[in-house]
């Protein structure tokens, strides 16, 4: 145990159950058991159900006559809300399910006005100083063919985004069975392959109404497509390294304190690795330091743009010949997103990383505030200090570092008691951050100090 002038450090939590990269792990048992109830068997129900609808594009019909047809866009959001209030019904009512829509313009990829809906549950949390924490996991469930103006021929979108819709839905199922301080939302939206607008106006939305947004699990192209050279041990994490929605100021500093790999995005996506060393869900984040592919984008872009932290799960190796395809057969090539192409099990796996990535998160108090580390004078100590979580539910604090040169946390040092320690270390040659536990271990999302004078 080393003891400082302002804190005292132990180098070990009390329920160590295994290190990774320094950093010692805790399962809570009741979150494991939860997502070891994500199903392939539900998975492939789910996305057969969605395939089924022939096609789900946005600028499909929506009206009651097709709805009550079965085909269209309009028939797969009432069958998703109806799944979402099944999962309610199962648990007592304890989802509220909603319905977010607005009426799109025309635009480049949208012909004539168009309603965009977006369908979503909201598990609220027990807690009602930490429900006003929110942690959402999306997947679109819109689809297209080769020419996005085409309604009239199959679009299966069976790995995008029915595999992403999938994990939401599974998600919702799993965890509604649990009670959780924080509140969860379970989001499915339209308009992605028009130009991210179901997330763009939810994102936008949350934002007006000043929702605390605190991480936001986009999965699309989840489906682990079974061509040659996939990996299906491995789900690709992409997150922004210099934030979409920071300011020329921030920006300044940035560039002047090498923050270019902390955004809260990056954070959220190494909090990501860590639920992957610590709970067995059968699939490895593999961490990817870029908003996302080269050519794509994604709704996790839109969470960016409003300022919320948020990362994109994607299968490891996409076969792009079975994405946005009119199913047809050319020189031996079959084209076209059919469930035949998805491995329901590796889907199943990333909903138990998402499942429990968002019961972590919403297990955990509410990350530190106004986390500082002071730069008054040139001493090689550094010192941190911080608010106390808001929540009141921090029982400690954790302070990370790492290399400048590492792309992940190496150590961490507990702090026993208040909000202030100092560390032989010095703060020029480190990035460090600060976390919040509870008694049980749950940790909060890691706050990078900003620096005081
Ligand atoms: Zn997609």
């Amino acid at each position: 145990m080393l003891v400082l002038a302002s804190g005292i450090l132990t180098n070990s939590m009390a329920q160590t159950t295994g290190q990774t990269a320094g950093l010692p792990t805790v399962v809570d048992p009741k979150i494991a058991a939860a997502i070891a109830q994500s199903s392939a068997e539900h998975v492939r129900t789910n996305i057969e159900k969605l395939v089924s609808f022939g096609t789900r594009s946005t600028l499909s019909g929506q009206d009651a006559a097709s709805i009550a047809s079965g085909r269209g866009i309009g028939a797969a959001r009432e069958w998703i809300r109806s799944e979402f209030e099944r999962y309610s019904k199962d648990c007592g009512g304890c989802l509220e399910v909603k319905l977010e829509s607005y009426t799109q313009g025309p635009a480049e990829r949208v012909a004539q006005p168009t309603e965009i809906g977006d369908v979503y549950a909201v598990l609220r949390g027990t807690d009602p100083e930490s429900a006003k924490r929110i942690v959402l996991v999306t997947g679109h469930y819109d689809s297209r063919n080769s020419d996005n103006f085409n309604v009239k021929d199959d679009a299966p979108g069976a790995n995008d985004d029915a595999s992403g819709t999938a994990v939401s839905l599974e998600c919702a199922r799993v965890l509604s069975k649990m009670k959780f301080p924080a509140t969860i939302i379970f989001l499915t939206v339209a308009g992605e392959e028009q130009g991210l607008y179901g997330s763009k106006h939810f994102a936008e939305m949350a934002k007006q109404q000043t929702w605390n947004i605190e991480a936001a699990l986009n999965n699309d192209i989840v489906g682990g497509d079974k061509s040659p050279g996939q990996d299906a041990s491995v789900v690709r994490v992409f997150s922004e390294g210099l934030p979409n929605a920071a300011d020329d100021k921030q920006i300044r500093q940035i560039r002047g304190l090498g923050g270019e790999s902390d955004s809260i995005s990056r954070e959220l996506a190494r909090y990501v690795a860590e639920v992957g060393r610590t709970y067995d869900t059968g699939v490895r984040p593999m961490l990817v330091f870029r908003l996302d592919r080269y050519l794509r984008g994604g709704d996790h872009y839109s969470f960016n743009q409003e300022g919320f932290a948020a990362v994109r799960f994607t299968e490891y190796r996409e076969n792009f010949t079975r994405q946005h395809q009119t199913i047809r057969t050319e020189n031996g090539i079959e084209y076209g997103d059919l469930p035949q192409h998805v491995d329901f099990d590796y889907v199943s796996r990333v909903a138990r990383l998402n499942a429990a990535t968002l019961a972590s998160l919403t297990s955990a108090p509410a990350p530190p505030k106004n986390v500082r580390i002071v730069t008054k004078e040139l001493i090689n100590d550094s010192t941190l200090l911080w608010d106390a979580s808001p929540d009141g539910r921090a029982a400690t604090y954790e302070i990370l570092w790492r290399a400048t040169t590492s792309p992940d946390w190496e150590h961490s040092q507990r702090v026993e008691s208040g909000t202030r320690v100092t560390l032989p270390i010095s703060k020029d040659n480190v990035i460090f951050a600060v976390r919040a536990a509870d008694r049980d271990g749950h940790r909060s999302l890691p706050v990078v100090p900003q620096p005081e004078r």
